[in-house]
């Protein structure tokens, strides 16, 4: 709506007051023709009351009636008119304190009209109530006294701030010293007014400084970034950080612009447009490659291309995207060289004759070769991922290994395993061990088995055949032995016999009866003992088993004493048991250690014979201690077998062990006993020892890993 143009009080005054003053003037032309008709014939005072006097009397009057009207409305409309102005002023006072800026108003002759609060407040040392009337270029002055700068700069300001007034500029922003952030207008108005304007944009500025750090901040690390990152848009690669220049191997300039697709090997441009038709058609879904650089620059080196649509597409459909790529040259290599290392590890492990199988640390078999499997008699899915105590039957050491698996704490843990294989029964020594990793913790356990079948059977041929040899050594002695229950057996029928036929029973029958029970509980008992020695005869002399069970070591060494009890009593030598209860089991065959026993004990006769033949036929008693103790954690035990024989001179110590090594006479000594012994010892994962006792005689020393420990070392 076009504003109606404001009239000055002068035209309100003229345009009530003339129809008053037009009739007095009239009033007063008609007096004067009144008086100067009559002042010819009448005096003065006839004349006016003469009619056109009083005519003009009545119309000055009526003009005055008028006038007074007039001036009372243009008093009324005055006052209306001042009110209203005041509303007016008011109001735009009050809309000036309403607006959210610092608003200030100057006149045409550039001097302060009013300025609201909020201005005061951006400024509150400079915009005080004196200020009003005051010139722009004095406030100007005050402004540029009150900013702490430097007496150059302030000429500068000062020049810059009067311009603004003279001339409209657009706004600019400055810092007050308390931080703030302040943007200033000078508006000139269309009647030349100039209006000056302050809005405190500190929160605004403060965001868009905290927004430019993080651009700033994510700029740095994109370009500080080893990954090429890029955009695209419709024209092609819209931005890309340096290090471009090093994945490949174009400098970012000039890769701008440029399509994606030239920056790749020729070959793979098809896998590129697929994965491009499949990012557009699911928009956000990661599209990763694997291709080689090779456009521009034909570098061929291996590339991991990872992106995404960004965005909406463009009128044409085009979708802006978004990618990294990443240089995965020496990666694919190693992988090649990794994959070539396997391939030539893969025929090692299958090439040898060895049964292997690696399990992970969850304890699932990840790797099993083919002599494993042929051992095992199962096919690879039912290997692969499954625990080696559940694809192989691991008998008593399965809880062992178990123990061993999980605790990690031994190196390594060895075991016998049989497998049926192809119809055949195959006695496989396993050794385990685990793989660690560079901090220690163990990553792997390697299964190596190696099948002992051949040699443990060589073995047992030749431990029986030595078993066999101490048999016939033993032969008279057992003989002996046998014979003596025998004997009393003979003497207790004898004596049955003649008592009935010298009918004792007729006069005496309770007498009789008691000494018929007292032989006949005499036979029984010569019978039993007769019985023993051949049970324990045939447990020595069985052939034996190639699989090591665990057994009881008191027993062993008391069967082995009595096999020998009879030549050592002859020999008037006294043998010593001294085998604690509760002594743990021992992992082996019993009869191989009865036979170390049987050697040690035949060695001490034949030494304290030796030892009398030289001493003139001298017999005094002598004795034999057998003694077994295990150590407090029953992971060990040891067996002593000393004797009050000559001992064994010094030179012949060193020697002891060897094969065919004798000082017995010819046809008496074969050599062999003690480095069998020696064999059977380390076969059972023990070990053997000889030495010389401080009061005489020889002292073999006999240590076993105890059973109960439940862990052996590999052999
Ligand atoms: P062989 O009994 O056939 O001689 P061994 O290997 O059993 O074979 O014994 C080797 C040698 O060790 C014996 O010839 C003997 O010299 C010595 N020897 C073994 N036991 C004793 C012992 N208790 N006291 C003294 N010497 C011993």
């Amino acid at each position: 709506m076009k504003a109606t143009p404001l009239r000055s009080t002068g035209d309100y005054l003229g345009a009530i007051g003339r129809p008053g003053v037009c009739l007095a003037a009239v009033a007063m032309l008609l007096l004067v023709l009144a008086v100067g008709d009559a002042t010819q014939t009448l005096p003065l005072p006839t004349t006016l009351a003469t009619p056109l006097a009083a005519l003009a009397a009545l119309i000055l009057l009526y003009a005055l009636a008028i006038t007074t009207a007039a001036s009372r409305r243009r008093w009324e409309a005055a006052e209306q008119a001042q009110r209203q102005a005041q509303e007016s002023r008011q109001q735009l006072i009050e809309t000036i304190e309403a607006i959210p800026m610092g608003l200030g108003l100057y006149d045409r002759d550039g001097r302060l009209v009013l300025f609201n609060s909020r201005l005061a407040e951006v400024n509150p040392e400079i915009y005080t109530p004196d200020l009003i009337g005051l010139h722009y270029a004095d406030i100007i002055e005050r402004l540029v006294q009150w900013r702490p700068i430097e007496r150059g700069d302030r000429e500068e300001i000062r020049q810059l701030l009067t311009e603004r007034f003279r001339v409209q500029a657009p706004g600019n922003v400055q810092a007050t010293p308390d931080g703030r952030f302040i943007e200033s207008n000078e508006i000139h108005t269309p009647s030349g007014y100039v209006a000056t304007c302050r809005v405190d944009i500190t929160a605004l500025k403060r965001r868009e400084q905290q927004l430019e750090a993080s651009e700033a901040r994510h700029r740095h690390v994109v370009e500080s970034m080893l990954d090429a990152v890029f955009t695209t848009d419709a024209k092609g690669v819209s931005y890309v950080s340096p290090a471009a220049e090093r994945v490949l191997g174009l400098a970012p300039e000039k890769i701008i612009g440029v399509s994606p697709i030239e920056l790749f090997h020729p070959d793979d441009v098809p896998t590129i447009i697929q994965a491009l038709r499949t990012a557009r058609r699911n928009p956000d879904a990661i599209q990763a490659l694997r291709i080689r650089a090779g456009g521009r620059v034909p570098t061929g080196h291996w590339l991991d291309l990872r992106f995404k649509t960004t965005g909406k597409p463009d009128a044409n459909g085009h979708y802006q995207m978004i990618g990294v790529v990443r240089d995965i040259d020496a990666q694919v290599q190693m992988e090649q060289a990794q994959r070539d290392d396997m391939l030539k590890l893969r025929s090692i492990v299958e090439s040898s004759g060895a049964l292997i199988a690696l399990v992970n640390s969850r304890q699932r078999i990840v790797l099993a070769n083919r002599s494993f499997m042929e051992a095992v008699g199962k096919p690879l899915e039912h290997v692969i991922g499954q625990r080696y105590v559940d694809v192989v039957d691991c008998g008593a050491d399965a809880m062992a290994l178990a123990a061993w698996l999980a605790g990690g704490q031994h190196a390594s843990f060895a075991f016998d395993q049989v497998l049926q294989s192809g119809g055949q029964r195959r006695v496989v020594r396993v050794s385990a061990s685990h793989v660690h990793d560079d901090d220690r913790d163990i990553n792997y356990s390697l299964f190596l088995g190696v099948d002992e079948t051949d040699r443990r059977s060589a073995e047992v041929r030749a431990l029986d055949a030595a078993r066999l040899a101490t048999l016939g050594e033993m032969a008279t002695g057992i003989a002996h032995e046998i014979n003596q229950p025998l004997t009393v057996v003979q003497f207790g029928v004898d004596a049955l016999a003649a008592d009935l036929e010298d009918g004792l029973h007729k006069d005496d029958p309770e007498g009789f009866a008691e000494d018929a029970l007292r032989h006949v509980a005499r036979v029984r008992n010569q019978a039993q003992r007769a019985a023993a020695i051949v049970r324990r005869l045939q447990g020595f002399a069985r052939k034996g088993d190639d699989v090591a069970q665990p057994f009881d070591v008191t027993e062993a060494i008391a069967g082995a004493a009595d096999l020998v009890s009879e030549q050592m009593r002859l020999a008037r030598i006294t043998v010593d048991l001294d085998l604690p209860a509760g002594l743990p089991q021992v992992h082996g065959h019993a009869n191989r250690l009865q036979q170390v026993v049987i050697n040690l004990l035949i060695n001490a006769r034949d030494a304290i014979n030796e030892a009398r033949a030289k001493d003139g036929g001298k017999i005094v008693q002598e004795r034999v201690d057998i003694r077994a103790r295990h150590d407090a954690a029953d992971t060990t035990l040891v067996i002593e077998i000393g004797d009050s024989g000559p001992g064994i001179p010094e030179h012949v110590l060193p020697r002891l062990f060897e094969s065919f090594f004798t000082t017995k006479p010819k046809g008496k000594g074969t050599g062999l006993g003690l480095s069998i012994s020696s064999e059977i010892l380390r076969e059972m994962h023990g070990t053997i020892s000889a030495a010389n006792r401080p009061q005489g005689g020889a002292l073999f020393r006999l240590s076993l890993p105890a059973r109960a420990a439940d862990l052996h070392a590999a052999a």
